[in-house]
């Protein structure tokens, strides 16, 4: 590279730094009871190989179908997180199905604009066991398609649900956005985070990102997977038999 352009390549790179560093949210006290330590409240069923595989179960409320590349991304990430193979099915809505007890569940439900924010993830205790859901408010994500493409937009919102329910972020760079209140559940202080929570801020980072990193956010930031690493390495250790 001529001197010249490497020299202009830094300025970006201190500037976009810069900026990132500027952009990031500041820690707030967790729920009281949160635990503090690790693994804090990470999920153990969707974070170690638990059973054999995880599926997605889509099920289309209202509004357009949803995106495949956005789920093949999220199946991706939730298989390499998961260690163990991750797929999705399609299903009608109240459609019954039987649960496999080598099978961890993710029910993803497309809601059109039913809800008020992009997405939302909780878990519900079935048959004596937990299963994990995300909603996903598709038609809100097509307002800002001149922006990202839909693939992009759904899966950021999808990773970002499945984040919650992975039990991310952990409290010391977690933040509640409206603090007092732990309304609306604690996010992740980085604006380079898929966990982040959308708001001007974030979405000044992605411009910037995606304007000079050429890429987008699919993956959770480096807090989030050290954290992720520090809790897998401790599960680990703790089902060794003693004396290995
Ligand atoms: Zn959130
Ligand atoms: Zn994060």
């Amino acid at each position: 590279m001529p001197v010249r352009a490497a020299w202009i390549g830094i300025g970006v790179g201190l500037l976009f730094s810069g900026c990132a560093a500027s952009l990031k949210e500041v820690v707030t006290p967790a729920r009281p009871g949160t635990p503090t330590e690790l693994p804090w409240r990470l999920n153990r069923e969707l974070l170690t190989p638990a059973n054999e595989r995880i599926e997605f179960v889509v099920e289309q409320l209202a509004g357009h179908a949803p995106n495949r590349q956005a789920l093949n991304d999220l199946v991706e990430l939730a298989s390499r997180y998961g260690g163990r193979p991750a797929s999705w099915v399609t299903r009608r809505q109240g459609e019954p199905f039987k649960l496999d007890p080598n099978v961890s569940y993710v029910i993803v439900r497309y809601v059109g604009h039913q809800l008020p924010s992009f997405g939302l993830a909780y878990n519900r205790q079935v048959q004596g066991r937990t299963l994990y859901f995300l909603i996903i408010n598709q038609e809100v994500h097509r307002n800002f398609k001149v922006l990202m493409p839909i693939r992009r937009l759904e899966q950021q919102t999808l990773i970002h649900e499945y984040g919650h329910l992975l039990g991310l972020p952990v409290p010391h760079y977690g933040y509640y956005p409206k603090y007092p209140s732990f309304s609306g559940g604690m996010h992740c202080v980085s604006p380079d985070c898929p966990l982040s929570r959308p708001r001007p801020k974030a979405v000044l980072y992605n411009a910037f990102w995606i304007a000079f990193g050429h890429h987008y956010l699919v993956d959770y930031c480096a807090d989030c997977r050290e954290a992720i690493a520090q809790a897998q390495a401790l599960w680990k250790s703790a089902a060794k038999p003693a004396g290995e």
